[in-house]
C-alpha cells in the first residue's frame, strides 16, 4: 500500500509548501490519522507521547482552520495551553515553520517574563495564543485578554497538566471561552481526570491513540549502575569522563539535588548547566539554547523541565535516580538514541529503596536491564561506540584517569571505595544532595 502523503490530508497548498521546506515526506501515524478528522471540525482527543508528531497533528489543522480571519485586538481565535514554557515555546516554533506562508500572527504567553511585551502584541491583535495556565489567567483577569472569540482550542500533555495540579487552572480559563468551539486535547496517558475534563469539554469527540512508547528502541543500550544512594555524586563524574560522555541528559527526580550535581560536574571540569521550574524563564531559555547549540554539553534536570526537549543528537542519558513512574524511564531514555544513532543509558540504583521502582521500570519494559556493581567497578565496559575513542590498552589500571576528560582529581585509585577522593571543592563537607540517604 502507497503511505498517504501530506496531499492526501487536505492541507492547502501554502502549508504544503512549508511542510515541504521543512522536509517531511509522510505524515506520522497521528497526523495521517488526526488531521482529516480535525479538518471536518471534529473534537478530537489525541493519545500520543512527544516524538510522534503530534506537535504538527494539531498545528497543522488549526492554521488551515483559522486562516483568512482579521485579528482583533485582545481577542484571539486560537487558544493552545501547554503545561510549561518550553512545551510553549515549541508549539510556536511549530507554528511559525508551518504557517509561514499564510497570514497568521502568534503570541507566547508564558510566565516568568515581562508582561508588557505580551500586553502590547494582545493590544494590537494576534490570531492564535500559546500559553501556560498561570499567565494567561493573569492576563485574562487583568482584561489584557479578552476569551470569548475563541474558536480552536487545544490542551496539550493534558496528563502533564495533571501532574502539575494546572486541571483548575484549566476548568476556570474554558469557563471565559464561548459554547461553540472546536476542542482538541492531547495526552500520551488518559487517566480518569482527563476523561472526565474531555468529557466536559467535548461533544462527541473522535478519539485516536497511537502506539505508546512502552518499548524502548534498540538503538539504545541500558546499564543500571548498582551502587549506595551516597556515592552517586563521585561516580557520576567518573562516568561521565570514563564513558568520553559528550553530550548527556541527566535526570534527578529532585529539584534541589540538580544544581547540586550540576555544580559538582562543572567542579570536575565538565561542561554543564542545570534545567529545573524554579529558574526564570530568561536562565531556562539561555540555558537550553545553550544546550542545543553545543555551548552547554551536559544538561543535568527534571522531567519536567525537560519534557517535550526535541533535541535529536544526545550520545547519553544519566538517571541520578529512577523514575517513579516507569513509563518516564521511556521518556528519558528515549532521549538518546534518537533518528536512528545509537545511544547509553545508565541509571543508578539504590538498593533496597529503589528495587519497587526498578521492577516496575522491567516490567513495563519487559526486558532485564544489565547490572554494573558500581561500588567496585567505577569504569564500566564501555559500548563499541566509546570503546573506539577509549584509551590505550598498554595504560596501567593506576592512573587510568589520566586521559579523561580534564577533572580535578588526585592519584587515587577509583576502584577503592575508602580511597575515592572526596567531590572535588566540598571537603569534608558533603552538600545534602549529595548524601541523599535512603
Ligand atoms: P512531536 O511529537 O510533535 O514533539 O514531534 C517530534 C519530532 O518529529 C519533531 O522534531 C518534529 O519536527 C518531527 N516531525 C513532526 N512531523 C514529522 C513528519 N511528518 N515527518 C518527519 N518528522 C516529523
Amino acid at each position: 500500500m502507497k503511505p498517504i502523503t501530506f496531499t492526501d490530508l487536505g492541507l492547502d497548498p501554502n502549508i504544503l509548501k512549508a511542510i515541504a521546506d521543512v522536509g517531511y515526506e509522510h505524515p506520522t501515524e497521528i497526523q495521517g490519522k488526526a488531521i482529516p478528522s480535525i479538518l471536518m471540525m471534529k473534537d478530537v482527543i489525541g493519545i500520543a507521547q512527544t516524538g510522534t508528531g503530534k506537535t504538527g497533528a494539531f498545528t497543522l489543522p488549526m492554521i488551515e482552520v483559522l486562516q483568512g480571519g482579521v485579528p482583533k485586538g485582545r481577542m484571539p481565535r486560537g487558544l493552545v495551553l501547554t503545561p510549561t514554557r518550553e512545551l510553549a515555546a515549541q508549539v510556536a516554533d511549530n507554528i511559525e515553520l508551518y504557517a509561514k506562508y499564510l497570514n497568521l500572527s502568534h503570541a507566547l504567553i508564558v510566565g516568568g517574563v515581562q508582561m508588557a511585551d505580551q500586553v502590547k502584541k494582545l493590544e494590537r491583535g494576534v490570531d492564535i495564543l500559546i500559553a501556560t495556565p498561570g499567565r494567561l489567567m493573569d492576563l485574562q483577569e487583568r482584561g489584557n485578554v479578552l476569551l470569548r472569540d475563541i474558536k480552536f482550542l487545544v490542551i496539550d500533555e493534558a496528563d502533564r497538566m495533571l501532574d502539575m495540579g494546572f486541571i483548575p487552572d484549566i476548568e476556570k480559563i474554558i469557563g471565559h471561552l464561548p459554547p461553540l468551539r472546536q476542542n482538541l486535547l492531547f495526552s500520551a496517558t488518559m487517566p480518569k481526570p482527563i476523561q472526565k475534563l474531555a468529557e466536559k469539554l467535548m461533544d462527541n469527540p473522535k478519539t485516536i491513540e497511537v502506539a505508546q512508547r512502552s518499548s524502548t528502541s534498540k538503538n539504545v543500550t541500558q546499564k543500571l549502575i548498582m551502587v549506595p544512594a551516597k556515592q552517586k555524586t563521585q561516580k557520576l563524574v567518573h562516568y561521565i569522563s570514563d564513558l568520553n560522555v559528550d553530550t548527556a541528559f541527566i535526570f534527578c527526580n529532585r529539584k534541589r539535588d540538580i544544581d547540586g550535581y550540576a555544580r559538582a560536574l562543572e567542579k570536575a571540569g565538565v561542561n554543564a548547566g542545570a534545567l529545573h521550574g524554579d529558574m526564570s524563564q530568561n536562565v531556562r531559555t539561555e540555558t537550553l539554547g545553550k544546550f542545543k547549540d553545543g555551548k552547554i554539553k551536559i544538561l543535568v534536570c527534571s522531567d519536567v523541565a525537560a519534557r517535550g526537549i526535541d533535541i535529536s543528537d544526545v550520545g547519553h542519558v544519566f538517571n541520578m535516580d529512577l523514575p517513579m513512574n516507569a513509563e518516564d524511564y521511556v521518556h528519558r531514555i528515549g532521549r538518546t538514541g534518537r533518528a536512528g544513532k545509537s545511544g547509553e543509558a545508565y541509571s543508578f540504583v539504590s538498593l533496597p529503596a529503589d528495587e519497587k521502582y526498578l521492577d516496575a521500570i522491567e516490567k513495563l519494559i519487559e526486558t532485564k536491564i544489565d547490572r554494573i556493581d558500581g561500588s567496585k567497578e567505577s569504569k564500566p565496559k564501555a559500548e563499541p561506540k566509546a570503546k573506539e575513542k577509549a584509551k590505550p590498552q598498554n595504560q596501567s589500571k593506576n592512573n587510568s584517569n589520566q586521559n579523561s576528560k580534564p577533572f580535578k582529581q588526585k592519584n587515587h585509585h577509583p576502584d577503592d571505595e575508602a580511597d575515592i577522593p572526596s567531590p572535588v571543592g566540598f571537603g569534608d563537607e558533603l552538600p545534602g544532595f549529595m548524601a541523599i540517604g535512603k
